[in-house]
């Protein structure tokens, strides 16, 4: 097995929290009650609704969520309210985050959606934010699809951007697809009263915990680490229970709920997060070192927090090496036991407009790689076999049978894509 030559150590990964690890508590939470009920595996509850003969305690539950937005004490009600299997993955990643509670959605924009739409009906219709965001969360906060207004500016100029009517700062660090990286002590103090959304989708609470250091409002693509192996969509918000009470009520309201086989999916995937995440990161900061010394590559990204992804730009023509690749999946989306890999003008950041893109770092020969946990050796070999000859060019591709020859950056011709 290739070992990685980059000795990993997670910034708080290993923290002990109250009087277990984090590691530990990737396995326990939410799971503390199984044992004791003769389980060993998680419930997995599929249930749309719960039988009651009694409907005037009904209608004290659904008041008291109405009210509070608090979860529902003894069974949910309706599936739309809460499932107790999600909740368990909601218990498990509120403790790994270190807030309060968590609440999931169907997806990392259904939470982002929540969030916009708690802020917005409370009159507070402005967000502040900085580029650059994942492409879609860019496009809703431009778009203002969901009656916000938004404000971008660079960390320094929060504080100035800020007005009455500012109902959120929202920020990404690492940010998808540069890697660029926000000091979210600093931001916070910026942001005074106003609160900070850290999406915090690319770090993981394995290499950050942005509510340690001031965020309010800490928001995960599931989709990606969380979950792990590319088969479940889904978003989750870790936050106060204040704000996780609004959320709630939203979710409710509005219906973005995560299906509870997906919840089961993603707490099993909180499991093996800290061994995925420092595996991967490995193997990840040992590639950011050869491609950085590679002459055919023009600037390698790696975040300072260390982290499974990589950015890159190359001399020669993206596509080719997007086209090249036969190990690596050439596919949009992260944080899959297997690597991949994508072009984010093309695809991830296709509905950003092209100058709002460019500003933001997101050069056209730019690559977002998400690594995984294969050999890194066959990594390697892989990413330098489809960078093609040392000029550029892809001309050892054109010996293999079966696919065609990626175009070299000389060609003059159409690009592959
Ligand atoms: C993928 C992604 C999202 C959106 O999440 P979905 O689960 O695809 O809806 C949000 N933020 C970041 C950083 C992402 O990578």
């Amino acid at each position: 097995m290739g070992s990685p030559a980059t000795a990993f150590s997670p910034a708080c990964g290993t923290a002990p929290r109250g009087d277990r690890a984090f590691a530990t508590e990737a396995v326990h939470a939410g799971r503390e009650d199984l044992a004791a009920q003769g389980l060993h595996a998680v419930p997995l509850d599929f249930s749309t609704t719960y039988p009651s003969a009694d409907a005037r305690a009904e209608a004290a539950r659904v008041d008291a969520f109405a009210a509070t937005g608090a979860r529902p004490a003894g069974p949910p009600v309706y599936a739309r309210l809460d499932n107790p299997t999600t909740a368990r993955f909601e218990t498990a990643l509120a403790r790994l985050e270190g807030t309060e509670s968590a609440v999931a959605f169907a997806s990392g924009m259904a939470a982002l959606t929540a969030v916009l739409l708690a802020r917005s009906s409370a009159g507070l219709r402005h967000v502040v934010a900085v580029r650059p965001l994942y492409g879609c969360s860019d496009h809703l906060l431009t778009g203002g699809l969901l009656g916000t207004e938004v404000t971008w500016t660079d960390p320094a100029g929060i504080a100035a951007a800020i007005r009455p009517d500012t109902g959120l700062v929202m920020v990404e660090t690492p940010a998808n697809p540069t890697l660029a990286e926000v000091d979210v002590r600093a931001v916070a103090h910026s942001c005074g009263s106003v609160p900070l959304l850290v999406d915090s989708t690319f770090a993981t609470p394995v290499l950050q915990r942005p509510a340690g250091d001031g965020a309010r409002i800490v928001l995960h693509s599931a989709t990606k680490y969380l979950g792990g192996h590319g088969d479940v969509l889904g978003g989750v918000v870790a936050c106060d229970e204040e704000f996780a009470a609004q959320l709630r009520r939203i979710r409710f309201a509005t219906g973005g709920v995560l299906h509870p086989m997906a919840g089961y999916l993603l707490l099993r995937g909180l499991a093996t997060l800290p061994v995925r995440v420092r595996a991967a990161s490995g193997s990840a900061a040992e590639l950011a070192r050869r491609l950085a010394v590679d002459p055919r590559v023009a600037r390698v990204r790696y975040p300072g927090i260390g982290g499974a992804m990589v950015a890159f730009e190359v001399y020669g023509d993206p596509h080719d090496v997007i086209a090249g690749v036969r190990l690596i999946p050439p596919a949009v989306s992260l944080g899959s036991v297997d690597s991949l890999i994508q072009h984010p003008a093309s695809i991830s950041h296709r509905v950003v407009d092209e100058g709002d893109r460019r500003a933001a770092g997101v050069s056209d020969r730019l690559l977002r790689l998400s690594v995984g946990l294969e050999d890194v050796e066959d990594l390697w070999r892989d990413l330098a076999e489809a960078l093609g000859d040392r000029t550029g060019g892809a001309g050892r591709l054109s010996a293999r049978p079966g696919r065609p020859a990626a175009a070299g950056a000389h060609r003059t011709g159409p690009a592959a894509r």
